[in-house]
């Protein structure tokens, strides 16, 4: 069994340009990557299929639980192209942006979605380029909408474009969607991300798309419009997963609300169970140096202390000069946070109230058994991963060793804090189960002879929803 050193924070890489190759995708793996991001914003399908071909391939040479996260484009409005190169406006200029193909220049740009006059308002904001040019509508001439250039800069091709205060009816799964989702369904991914959800229907159309397909796969509900954010109660209800997706979100609202939803988002998803990825400028100053801002690191330990299930690159493994030394750095962050005794405090201090489900009562006395005893390790027999999901919620000092029949549980419980995935045989019966848990945790090197290590199961093995058993076990 290969290992994965005792780190519960897991970490979301994004693969583009820099990391494509099947050897970088191996190197990535190997430095503590648990999910690679293939961002259907970028690229073709070849190269994506070729990408979706290289971690397959890694992961299983590498018997690790590297998982897919396939992340759809979403309805995000973008920039033309500028065929002369990047052009300058200026503030205080006039910028028309039309919805038709034109060659962009200083004063003219197209933009690939047509405003109906009842979605946007005289005076209203517009941002392009992740906010770094800030328009403001002056009116709808035809279907051109005229704005004040406030704040200058460069435009160049297929920049995105935020609406921050305008509520616009594009559909929430494009075209494009509906094609890349297929893609991905037919790779078999371990996860779809949804961006600029906006409401909890959002994602169960997306759902029922799958469902048309014949697939179940669970979905990411990217949180980067404040839409959302109003909706978030709802949104987390029906979402698998979520992200906070800061990138957007700064957006289309002010950065300086960012921290204190994120800090929401994360409480209301640790509640819940589900878990939560912190997204976007981890590390961005690695893009181009080989060591952090002090800020950075500062920043990637506080979404740990928050509670985050995992940390997301994006730029800095996508695109940038030191994606391997990234991934090692942002290992490097996680294992010393998780070190310190503040993160236990804050964890011990959330208290997880259990739900009256009888597995999830197992859950939580194997936590709590495993505390009394020091037992180092739980171990969760679990068909669905169901019982490994309700043991991380309550954020055991203990590692969880899950154990599960099925390959695609295994990867998809890769992105849950604490949780170890490893894929066995059917289980046979309790002792089969017993037996299977201890031979499995010796093998992990996460426990030595003399160690307690604490046991779920079902009396019904081999059935889903069952577990009804805790033991423990001593090492001999
Ligand atoms: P993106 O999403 O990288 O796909 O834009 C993340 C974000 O907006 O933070
Ligand atoms: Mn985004």
């Amino acid at each position: 069994m290969a290992e994965r050193g005792g780190k519960r924070t897991k970490v979301v890489a994004t693969v583009g340009p820099a990391t494509q190759a099947e050897h970088m995708i191996r190197s990535l793996a190997q430095k503590g990557v648990d999910i690679l991001r293939i961002n259907f914003s970028h690229g073709t399908d070849e190269g994506r299929l070729a990408v979706i071909t290289a971690i397959k391939k890694a992961r299983s040479e590498l018997d690790l639980p590297l998982a897919i996260l396939a992340d759809l484009q979403g309805p995000k409005i973008r920039l033309g192209t500028f065929s002369g190169g990047p052009v300058e406006v200026c503030s205080g200029a006039t910028l028309r942006l039309v919805p038709h193909c034109i060659d962009g220049t200083a004063t003219e740009a197209s933009i690939d979605y047509c405003l109906p006059p009842q979605e946007v308002k005289p005076g209203e904001t517009v941002f392009i380029n992740d906010g770094l040019i800030q328009l403001k509508v002056r009116e709808l001439e035809g279907d051109t909408l005229v704005t004040d250039v406030v704040k200058g800069g460069m435009l160049s091709d297929h920049k995105g474009v935020n609406f921050p205060h305008s509520r616009l009816n594009i559909p929430s799964i494009t075209e494009k969607d509906k094609h890349d989702l297929l893609t991905a369904l037919r790779s078999s991914v371990d996860y779809v991300a949804m961006s600029f959800v906006r409401t909890a229907d959002d994602v169960r159309q997306l759902r029922t798309q799958m469902e048309a397909h014949g697939a179940h796969v669970p979905i990411v509900a990217k949180i980067e419009k404040w839409e959302a954010v109003q909706n978030i109660d709802e949104i987390l209800a029906t979402a698998d997963a979520v992200m906070v997706a800061r990138g957007d979100l700064g957006v289309e609202l002010p950065v300086e609300e960012i921290p204190i939803i994120q800090k929401r988002i994360i409480a209301l998803c640790n509640k819940l169970g589900k878990p939560v990825i912190t997204a976007t400028q981890m590390l961005n100053s690695m893009v181009d140096n080989p060591s952090p801002t002090r800020a950075e690191v500062t920043d990637v330990a506080n979404a740990i202390f928050d509670g985050t299930d995992a940390v997301m690159l994006s730029n800095e493994t996508a695109v940038g000069h030191y994606p391997l030394e990234t991934v090692e750095t942002m290992g490097r962050i996680i294992e010393s946070t998780e070190r310190s005794k503040l993160y236990w405090q804050s964890v011990d201090a959330r208290q997880m109230q259990p739900s009256g489900d009888t597995s999830d009562a197992i859950a939580h006395a194997a936590v709590h058994i495993a505390q009394s005893v020091g037992a180092k390790l739980i171990v969760c027999a679990t068909e669905s991963g169901h019982t490994a999901i309700l043991v991380s919620r309550y954020r055991p000092h203990a590692s969880i060793l899950a154990l599960t029949p099925s390959d695609t549980v295994r990867r998809r419980l890769t992105l849950y804090s604490g949780i170890v995935p490893v894929v066995v045989q059917q289980f046979e019966s309790v002792d089969h189960i017993l037996r299977t848990a201890v031979a499995m945790a010796r093998l992990s090197h996460m426990v030595r002879r003399g160690d307690r290590i604490i046991i779920t199961a079902g009396s019904h093995a081999g059935v889903t929803g069952s577990t009804n058993l805790i033991k423990v076990e001593e090492l001999d």
